[in-house]
């Protein structure tokens, strides 16, 4: 496996570095304090990146986007983990789905996107139906041309507030041999739409000026023109979203990792105490080996999901395995960065407290270290009919 950073790669990764350094890491520490992100500080951010060519990286340049190949994007989504969500949300990463927009779709909804009018969110989760998400409640029944949507939806997250919803809704269920499964079809419903309720969620303690929202359906009426992509076929949408989703949550993982160790190297080679570095003592400095093999390895799961991403050959387990190791070595990690700085790791004043508050995240999100194994199980042990 050959996963050297091209030159071109290293210029995107050099002009992002830059502008995490002017854009966005000065204002960490203030966002997670208050938990707001001022919407000047947003706007810069949107508009910076619009101009430096970040926005929108990730979809095809025939939509208008930066037409990124997948490892590309991995290293972005690398050097952007290393930061804020809150913040660097607003570099916009339109969903990938969105590509199948069709009709009048295309200029509402994903041109929208890719220009920074709007901003979506993925509406999976609801509070009864997290990891089982075929347990889902949320249903849209078909009235004439319409769907009439209730249920709700929660910990349904964004940077600022959504304007649309991609929600996933049951439509109807069909025979399998497994027993019956529920259809599910994605709806495009806009913020506003009446019967579509939209509010802020509870305080989080990781990314803390990234919020979840609670949306609430009730009697929400929707023309059959609002369906993304075809009736029934919505898991198909979200499986492709989740997918791609767990590589990026792997990559910021390795982000960091990365962070996490150079503040721990540089505290364990500055900090003395019985007359010495404390990098000297080998409690500390094995702590530091170990996150750096577990990075080594982390980095090499998630570029090699990412390459096969490109060439059409990444699995669910590649993906699940790109998710699952790097989002509990971070753990690991910041952990050890949080012993390493003593007393210091805990304290506001030093970024270590709130990288190893954020690391927790990682392993809930886009489907829980559980759920990454069964996903890897099930691959292993379907074949021999298990
Ligand atoms: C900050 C934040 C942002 C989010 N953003 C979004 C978003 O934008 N869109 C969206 O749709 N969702 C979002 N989510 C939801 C997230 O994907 C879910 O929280 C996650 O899938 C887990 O679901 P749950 O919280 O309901 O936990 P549960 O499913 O209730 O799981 C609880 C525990 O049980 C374990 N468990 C469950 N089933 C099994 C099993 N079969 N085997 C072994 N263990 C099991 C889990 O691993 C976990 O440890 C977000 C969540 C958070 C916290």
């Amino acid at each position: 496996m050959d996963f050297q950073v091209t030159e071109e790669q290293r210029m995107l990764l050099d002009s992002l570095r830059a502008f995490l350094e002017a854009e966005i890491y000065p204002h960490e520490a203030e966002v997670d304090r208050s938990g707001e992100v001022p919407a000047e500080i947003a706007e810069r951010i949107s508009r910076r990146s619009k101009e430096m060519g970040f926005h929108a990286a990730n979809l095809p340049e025939s939509v208008g986007g930066g037409g990124l190949d997948y490892s590309s994007l991995a290293l972005m989504e690398r050097e952007m983990g290393k930061t804020s969500y809150g913040l660097n949300g607003y570099i916009a990463r339109p969903s990938e789905i969105l590509m199948a927009c069709a009709g009048d779709q295309v200029e509402r909804y994903l041109t929208a996107c890719v220009r920074g009018d709007k901003k979506e969110c993925f509406a999976l989760t609801e509070p009864g139906a997290g990891s089982d998400i075929m347990s889902m409640a949320t249903r849209a029944r078909r009235q004439g041309d319409d769907y009439v949507i209730n249920g709700a939806k929660h910990f349904i997250s964004s940077a600022g507030v959504p304007d649309f919803a991609i929600l996933f809704a049951a439509t109807g269920s069909e025979e399998t041999p497994r027993g019956p499964r529920k259809l599910v079809t994605a709806f495009l419903v806009d913020r506003g739409t009446p019967g579509f309720e939209m509010r802020r969620g509870p305080r989080c303690t990781s990314q803390r000026a990234y919020h979840t929202y609670q949306l609430d359906f009730e009697d929400c009426r929707v023309p059959a023109g609002q369906i993304l992509g075809e009736e029934h076929k919505g898991l198909e949408l979200a499986d492709k979203w989740l997918r791609m989703g767990r590589v990026w949550v792997g990559a910021g993982c390795c982000g960091k990792m990365e962070r996490l160790l150079e503040l721990a190297s540089d505290w364990a080679a500055n900090r003395k105490q019985f007359g010495k570095p404390i990098g000297q003592f080998q409690g500390t400095s094995f702590k530091l080996a170990d996150m750096a093999t577990e990075l080594r390895a982390a980095d090499l799961l998630v570029m090699d999901a990412a390459r096969k991403a490109d060439q059409g050959s990444m699995t669910p387990q590649d993906a699940a395995m790109a998710k699952l190791f790097p989002s509990e070595a971070l753990g690991r990690a910041a952990d050890h960065a949080v012993q390493i700085f003593g007393g210091m790791g805990l304290m506001e004043d030093l970024p270590v407290e709130r990288l190893w508050r954020d690391a927790r995240l990682d392993r809930i999100w886009d489907g829980t270290s559980e759920i990454q194994r069964h996903i890897i199980a099930r691959a292993l042990l379907r074949p021999l009919g298990a």
